[in-house]
């Protein structure tokens, strides 16, 4: 599968919806990969607002 990005959280994933918003808003055209892993010490976590450890895309299109 190839992975997808969430429009909403920037949530990446290989389903067909995000695990997180429950939506099908999901682009497989998105730029720059974020792996958050320690929350309270990211400060890129804290920009994008990510309240989950996990793979974001840094921009969605
Ligand atoms: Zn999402």
């Amino acid at each position: 599968m190839t992975d997808k990005a969430c429009r909403e959280c920037h949530r990446i994933s290989h389903g067909s919806a995000c695990p997180k918003c429950k939506t099908a808003t999901l682009s497989d055209d998105f730029t720059g990969l974020v792996i958050i892993f320690d929350l309270k010490g990211s400060a890129i976590a804290h920009a994008m607002k990510v309240e989950e450890k996990g793979r974001y895309a840094l921009r969605v299109r």
